[in-house]
Protein backbone atom coordinates (compact mmCIF):
# COMPACT_ATOMS: atom_id res chain seq x y z
CA UNK A 1 0.00 0.00 0.00
CA UNK A 2 0.96 3.50 -0.07
CA UNK A 3 0.90 5.82 2.76
CA UNK A 4 0.57 9.44 0.89
CA UNK A 5 1.07 12.57 3.66
CA UNK A 6 -2.24 14.50 3.14
CA UNK A 7 -3.93 16.85 5.91
CA UNK A 8 -7.16 17.27 7.41
CA UNK A 9 -8.86 17.11 10.39
CA UNK A 10 -8.89 14.17 13.11
CA UNK A 11 -11.84 12.71 15.12
CA UNK A 12 -12.82 14.21 18.34
CA UNK A 13 -12.97 10.99 20.19
CA UNK A 14 -9.97 10.00 22.65
CA UNK A 15 -8.11 7.88 19.99
CA UNK A 16 -6.76 5.58 22.90
CA UNK A 17 -10.10 5.23 24.26
CA UNK A 18 -11.30 4.59 20.70
CA UNK A 19 -10.14 0.34 20.44
CA UNK A 20 -12.39 -0.72 23.58
CA UNK A 21 -15.18 1.06 22.54
CA UNK A 22 -15.31 -0.76 18.79
CA UNK A 23 -14.11 -3.76 20.82
CA UNK A 24 -17.40 -3.54 23.27
CA UNK A 25 -19.50 -3.04 20.29
CA UNK A 26 -17.83 -5.33 17.83
CA UNK A 27 -18.25 -8.03 21.07
CA UNK A 28 -22.09 -7.91 21.35
CA UNK A 29 -23.92 -11.24 21.34
CA UNK A 30 -26.00 -9.96 18.47
CA UNK A 31 -26.66 -10.84 14.42
CA UNK A 32 -23.83 -9.09 12.84
CA UNK A 33 -26.20 -6.66 10.83
CA UNK A 34 -27.10 -5.15 13.86
CA UNK A 35 -23.35 -4.79 15.11
CA UNK A 36 -22.78 -3.04 11.55
CA UNK A 37 -25.43 -1.17 11.88
CA UNK A 38 -23.79 0.31 14.92
CA UNK A 39 -20.81 0.96 13.49
CA UNK A 40 -22.22 2.71 10.51
CA UNK A 41 -24.66 5.20 13.11
CA UNK A 42 -21.37 5.65 15.17
CA UNK A 43 -19.64 6.75 12.08
CA UNK A 44 -22.58 8.67 11.19
CA UNK A 45 -22.51 7.15 7.86
CA UNK A 46 -26.63 6.17 7.84
CA UNK A 47 -28.52 7.99 5.32
CA UNK A 48 -30.05 10.02 7.91
CA UNK A 49 -32.10 13.00 5.94
CA UNK A 50 -29.36 15.40 7.26
CA UNK A 51 -26.59 13.22 5.24
CA UNK A 52 -28.85 12.81 2.18
CA UNK A 53 -29.00 16.33 2.03
CA UNK A 54 -25.56 17.04 2.91
CA UNK A 55 -24.91 14.43 0.19
CA UNK A 56 -27.34 16.75 -2.47
CA UNK A 57 -29.95 13.60 -2.75
CA UNK A 58 -32.53 15.92 -0.74
CA UNK A 59 -33.04 19.37 0.16
CA UNK A 60 -35.56 19.39 3.18
CA UNK A 61 -34.10 17.29 6.29
CA UNK A 62 -36.91 18.01 8.47
CA UNK A 63 -37.81 15.26 10.83
CA UNK A 64 -40.87 13.28 9.31
CA UNK A 65 -41.70 12.19 12.43
CA UNK A 66 -42.21 15.17 14.60
CA UNK A 67 -41.78 17.74 11.43
CA UNK A 68 -40.07 19.34 14.75
CA UNK A 69 -36.23 19.53 13.78
CA UNK A 70 -33.39 18.42 11.40
CA UNK A 71 -33.25 14.73 11.26
CA UNK A 72 -29.60 14.00 12.68
CA UNK A 73 -28.71 10.86 14.27
CA UNK A 74 -28.92 12.27 17.37
CA UNK A 75 -32.12 13.55 16.85
CA UNK A 76 -33.68 10.59 15.58
CA UNK A 77 -32.18 8.15 18.60
CA UNK A 78 -32.43 10.26 21.35
CA UNK A 79 -34.52 13.46 21.24
CA UNK A 80 -37.11 13.03 18.88
CA UNK A 81 -40.56 12.23 20.72
CA UNK A 82 -40.44 8.83 18.74
CA UNK A 83 -36.85 7.94 20.26
CA UNK A 84 -38.53 9.56 24.14
CA UNK A 85 -41.49 7.49 23.99
CA UNK A 86 -39.58 3.89 22.75
CA UNK A 87 -36.59 4.49 25.61
CA UNK A 88 -39.21 5.10 28.05
CA UNK A 89 -41.21 2.20 27.65
CA UNK A 90 -37.67 0.44 27.48
CA UNK A 91 -36.42 1.62 30.58
CA UNK A 92 -33.06 1.17 29.77
CA UNK A 93 -32.26 4.58 30.36
CA UNK A 94 -32.56 5.48 34.02
CA UNK A 95 -29.75 8.05 35.45
CA UNK A 96 -28.73 8.66 32.08
CA UNK A 97 -32.35 10.34 30.97
CA UNK A 98 -31.50 13.90 31.59
CA UNK A 99 -28.35 13.56 29.22
CA UNK A 100 -28.57 15.48 26.23
CA UNK A 101 -26.50 13.71 23.08
CA UNK A 102 -26.28 15.39 19.85
CA UNK A 103 -25.13 12.20 17.89
CA UNK A 104 -25.57 7.98 18.02
CA UNK A 105 -22.35 8.27 18.77
CA UNK A 106 -22.34 10.78 21.60
CA UNK A 107 -25.17 8.52 23.04
CA UNK A 108 -23.34 4.65 22.52
CA UNK A 109 -19.93 6.80 24.00
CA UNK A 110 -21.74 7.39 27.07
CA UNK A 111 -23.11 4.19 27.73
CA UNK A 112 -20.46 1.88 27.04
CA UNK A 113 -17.17 4.97 27.96
CA UNK A 114 -18.82 7.05 30.91
CA UNK A 115 -21.19 5.16 32.46
CA UNK A 116 -20.44 1.50 32.17
CA UNK A 117 -21.33 1.34 36.41
CA UNK A 118 -25.44 1.62 35.21
CA UNK A 119 -24.80 -0.37 31.99
CA UNK A 120 -24.56 -3.87 31.85
CA UNK A 121 -23.09 -4.94 28.34
CA UNK A 122 -26.12 -6.69 27.64
CA UNK A 123 -28.29 -3.26 28.20
CA UNK A 124 -26.15 -1.94 25.98
CA UNK A 125 -26.67 -5.08 23.47
CA UNK A 126 -30.66 -3.93 23.62
CA UNK A 127 -30.00 -0.56 23.22
CA UNK A 128 -28.24 -0.63 19.96
CA UNK A 129 -31.09 -3.79 18.71
CA UNK A 130 -33.87 -1.92 19.68
CA UNK A 131 -31.64 1.67 17.72
CA UNK A 132 -31.89 -0.89 14.61
CA UNK A 133 -35.08 -1.80 14.77
CA UNK A 134 -36.45 1.83 15.28
CA UNK A 135 -34.42 2.75 12.29
CA UNK A 136 -36.17 0.24 10.23
CA UNK A 137 -39.27 1.03 11.03
CA UNK A 138 -38.52 4.37 9.82
CA UNK A 139 -37.05 3.06 6.46
CA UNK A 140 -40.00 0.90 6.07
CA UNK A 141 -42.26 4.28 6.86
CA UNK A 142 -40.21 6.38 4.02
CA UNK A 143 -41.47 3.52 1.70
CA UNK A 144 -44.66 3.45 2.60
CA UNK A 145 -44.59 0.73 5.24
CA UNK A 146 -46.59 0.32 8.62
CA UNK A 147 -45.47 2.38 11.58
CA UNK A 148 -45.14 -0.04 14.10
CA UNK A 149 -46.15 1.31 17.62
CA UNK A 150 -43.63 1.82 20.41
CA UNK A 151 -44.96 -1.12 22.07
CA UNK A 152 -44.59 -3.38 18.88
CA UNK A 153 -41.32 -1.92 18.30
CA UNK A 154 -39.76 -2.58 21.54
CA UNK A 155 -41.17 -5.81 21.73
CA UNK A 156 -40.32 -7.32 18.22
CA UNK A 157 -36.65 -5.90 18.59
CA UNK A 158 -35.87 -7.76 22.43
CA UNK A 159 -37.69 -10.65 21.27
CA UNK A 160 -35.84 -11.35 17.93
CA UNK A 161 -32.50 -10.71 20.13
CA UNK A 162 -33.12 -13.13 22.47
CA UNK A 163 -34.62 -15.83 19.89
CA UNK A 164 -30.35 -14.78 18.11
CA UNK A 165 -28.92 -14.96 21.73
CA UNK A 166 -30.73 -18.46 22.71
CA UNK A 167 -29.63 -20.07 19.23
CA UNK A 168 -26.73 -18.70 19.52
CA UNK A 169 -25.97 -20.65 23.09
CA UNK A 170 -27.59 -23.93 21.59
CA UNK A 171 -25.47 -23.96 18.33
CA UNK A 172 -22.18 -22.71 21.13
CA UNK A 173 -20.38 -25.58 21.32
CA UNK A 174 -17.03 -24.92 20.21
CA UNK A 175 -16.54 -25.60 16.69
CA UNK A 176 -14.04 -28.43 15.41
CA UNK A 177 -11.09 -26.91 15.47
CA UNK A 178 -9.19 -26.52 11.75
CA UNK A 179 -5.99 -28.06 11.01
CA UNK A 180 -4.57 -24.63 9.66
CA UNK A 181 -2.46 -25.40 6.35
CA UNK A 182 0.52 -24.16 6.39
CA UNK A 183 1.09 -21.38 3.58
CA UNK A 184 3.05 -17.99 3.08
CA UNK A 185 2.16 -14.99 2.16
CA UNK A 186 3.96 -11.93 1.20
CA UNK A 187 3.31 -8.51 2.16
CA UNK A 188 4.86 -5.21 1.03
CA UNK A 189 4.31 -2.20 2.27
CA UNK A 190 6.05 1.40 0.50
CA UNK A 191 5.21 4.59 2.58
CA UNK A 192 5.73 8.11 0.22
CA UNK A 193 5.17 11.65 0.60
CA UNK A 194 3.29 14.00 -1.19
CA UNK A 195 5.62 14.47 -3.96
CA UNK A 196 5.93 11.10 -4.74
CA UNK A 197 9.26 10.71 -2.48
CA UNK A 198 9.81 7.07 -0.49
CA UNK A 199 9.96 7.69 3.43
CA UNK A 200 9.72 3.58 4.29
CA UNK A 201 9.53 0.37 2.87
CA UNK A 202 8.83 -2.62 4.61
CA UNK A 203 8.60 -6.52 3.60
CA UNK A 204 7.42 -9.62 5.49
CA UNK A 205 6.42 -12.90 5.64
CA UNK A 206 3.54 -13.84 7.29
CA UNK A 207 3.33 -17.92 7.73
CA UNK A 208 -0.58 -17.97 8.24
CA UNK A 209 -3.73 -20.00 6.65
CA UNK A 210 -4.58 -16.62 5.17
CA UNK A 211 -7.15 -16.36 2.14
CA UNK A 212 -6.49 -13.68 -0.15
CA UNK A 213 -8.95 -11.05 1.68
CA UNK A 214 -7.00 -12.15 5.47
CA UNK A 215 -3.50 -11.61 3.50
CA UNK A 216 -4.64 -7.59 2.47
CA UNK A 217 -5.95 -7.04 5.70
CA UNK A 218 -2.90 -8.18 7.62
CA UNK A 219 -1.15 -6.15 4.91
CA UNK A 220 -3.12 -2.89 6.12
CA UNK A 221 -2.92 -3.43 9.19
CA UNK A 222 1.19 -3.78 8.56
CA UNK A 223 0.82 -0.62 7.36
CA UNK A 224 -0.76 1.36 9.89
CA UNK A 225 1.61 0.09 12.30
CA UNK A 226 4.60 1.07 10.28
CA UNK A 227 2.92 4.69 9.65
CA UNK A 228 2.68 4.39 13.36
CA UNK A 229 6.03 3.89 13.67
CA UNK A 230 7.13 6.55 11.61
CA UNK A 231 4.82 9.02 13.77
CA UNK A 232 3.16 9.59 9.76
CA UNK A 233 -0.63 11.27 10.67
CA UNK A 234 -1.90 11.84 7.70
CA UNK A 235 -1.84 9.84 4.44
CA UNK A 236 -4.42 8.15 1.84
CA UNK A 237 -3.46 4.00 2.22
CA UNK A 238 -3.78 1.98 -1.00
CA UNK A 239 -4.62 -1.50 -1.66
CA UNK A 240 -5.18 -3.48 -4.83
CA UNK A 241 -8.07 -5.85 -3.19
CA UNK A 242 -11.23 -3.73 -3.86
CA UNK A 243 -13.20 -5.75 -1.66
CA UNK A 244 -11.19 -4.74 1.45
CA UNK A 245 -11.37 -1.35 0.55
CA UNK A 246 -15.52 -1.05 -0.27
CA UNK A 247 -14.93 -2.39 3.18
CA UNK A 248 -12.93 -0.16 4.71
CA UNK A 249 -14.72 2.42 2.74
CA UNK A 250 -17.99 1.16 5.06
CA UNK A 251 -19.44 0.54 1.31
CA UNK A 252 -19.85 -2.99 2.19
CA UNK A 253 -20.17 -4.98 5.27
CA UNK A 254 -16.87 -7.26 5.68
CA UNK A 255 -16.97 -10.73 5.02
CA UNK A 256 -17.16 -12.68 8.57
CA UNK A 257 -13.31 -14.54 8.41
CA UNK A 258 -12.07 -11.13 8.36
CA UNK A 259 -14.64 -8.73 10.15
CA UNK A 260 -13.03 -8.65 13.74
CA UNK A 261 -9.59 -7.89 12.35
CA UNK A 262 -11.12 -5.01 9.59
CA UNK A 263 -13.27 -3.41 12.67
CA UNK A 264 -9.99 -3.32 14.71
CA UNK A 265 -8.24 -1.40 11.56
CA UNK A 266 -11.19 0.85 11.25
CA UNK A 267 -10.64 1.94 15.18
CA UNK A 268 -6.48 1.74 14.51
CA UNK A 269 -6.83 4.31 11.76
CA UNK A 270 -8.83 6.79 14.17
CA UNK A 271 -5.34 7.00 16.22
CA UNK A 272 -4.40 9.09 13.09
CA UNK A 273 -5.19 12.40 12.36
CA UNK A 274 -6.66 11.06 9.07
CA UNK A 275 -6.08 7.99 7.04
CA UNK A 276 -8.46 7.45 3.46
CA UNK A 277 -8.33 4.58 1.98
CA UNK A 278 -8.20 4.23 -1.95
CA UNK A 279 -8.12 1.28 -4.39
CA UNK A 280 -5.54 0.93 -6.51
CA UNK A 281 -5.78 -1.59 -10.02
CA UNK A 282 -3.15 -4.23 -10.25
CA UNK A 283 -0.93 -2.18 -12.24
CA UNK A 284 -0.23 0.83 -9.63
CA UNK A 285 1.26 -1.82 -7.02
CA UNK A 286 4.45 -3.06 -8.89
CA UNK A 287 6.85 -1.55 -6.21
CA UNK A 288 4.69 -2.95 -3.24
CA UNK A 289 4.31 -6.24 -5.58
CA UNK A 290 8.26 -6.53 -5.84
CA UNK A 291 8.57 -5.80 -2.12
CA UNK A 292 5.60 -8.58 -1.41
CA UNK A 293 7.84 -10.97 -3.35
CA UNK A 294 10.94 -10.56 -1.51
CA UNK A 295 9.30 -11.00 1.81
CA UNK A 296 9.13 -14.69 0.61
CA UNK A 297 12.54 -14.71 0.47
CA UNK A 298 13.54 -13.10 4.31
CA UNK A 299 13.54 -14.81 7.62
CA UNK A 300 10.70 -12.37 8.62
CA UNK A 301 10.47 -8.82 8.55
CA UNK A 302 13.20 -5.90 6.04
CA UNK A 303 12.79 -2.53 6.86
CA UNK A 304 13.99 0.03 4.99
CA UNK A 305 13.43 4.02 6.15
CA UNK A 306 14.73 6.90 4.04
CA UNK A 307 16.44 4.45 1.78
CA UNK A 308 15.89 2.65 -1.07
CA UNK A 309 15.67 -1.08 -1.20
CA UNK A 310 17.91 -1.40 -4.59
CA UNK A 311 15.81 -3.98 -6.48
CA UNK A 312 12.99 -1.18 -5.83
CA UNK A 313 14.77 1.48 -7.61
CA UNK A 314 13.55 0.57 -11.27
CA UNK A 315 10.22 0.47 -10.06
CA UNK A 316 9.95 3.19 -8.14
CA UNK A 317 10.51 5.28 -11.24
CA UNK A 318 6.97 3.94 -12.32
CA UNK A 319 3.67 4.78 -9.65
CA UNK A 320 3.40 3.36 -6.32
CA UNK A 321 1.59 0.73 -4.24
CA UNK A 322 1.12 -2.58 -2.32
CA UNK A 323 0.22 -6.23 -2.11
CA UNK A 324 0.34 -9.35 -0.43
CA UNK A 325 1.92 -12.03 -3.01
CA UNK A 326 1.76 -15.73 -2.14
ZN1 LIG B 1 -38.45 13.96 15.11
Amino acid sequence: MELRSDTRVGSEYDGSHLGRFWRSIWSCNSPHKIRHFAWRACRDVLPTKENLVKRKVLSDSCCDECKLAEETSGHLFWSCQRARDIWSLSSLFQESWVQLFGSFMDMLWYVVMVAQWEWEHSDVEKLIVVAWALWSNRNECRNRGVKKSCQALLQGALEYLDAYQACVVELGNPKQPVEPEHRLAGVGILIRDAEGHLIGACSKKLEAPLGAIEAEAKAVELGLLFARDLSIQDFTLESDSLMLINVLQDLSPPPSSVAALVYSLVAMSHSFRCVDFSYVGCNGNRPAHLLARHALGIAELSVWVEETPCFLEQALKQDVVATFID
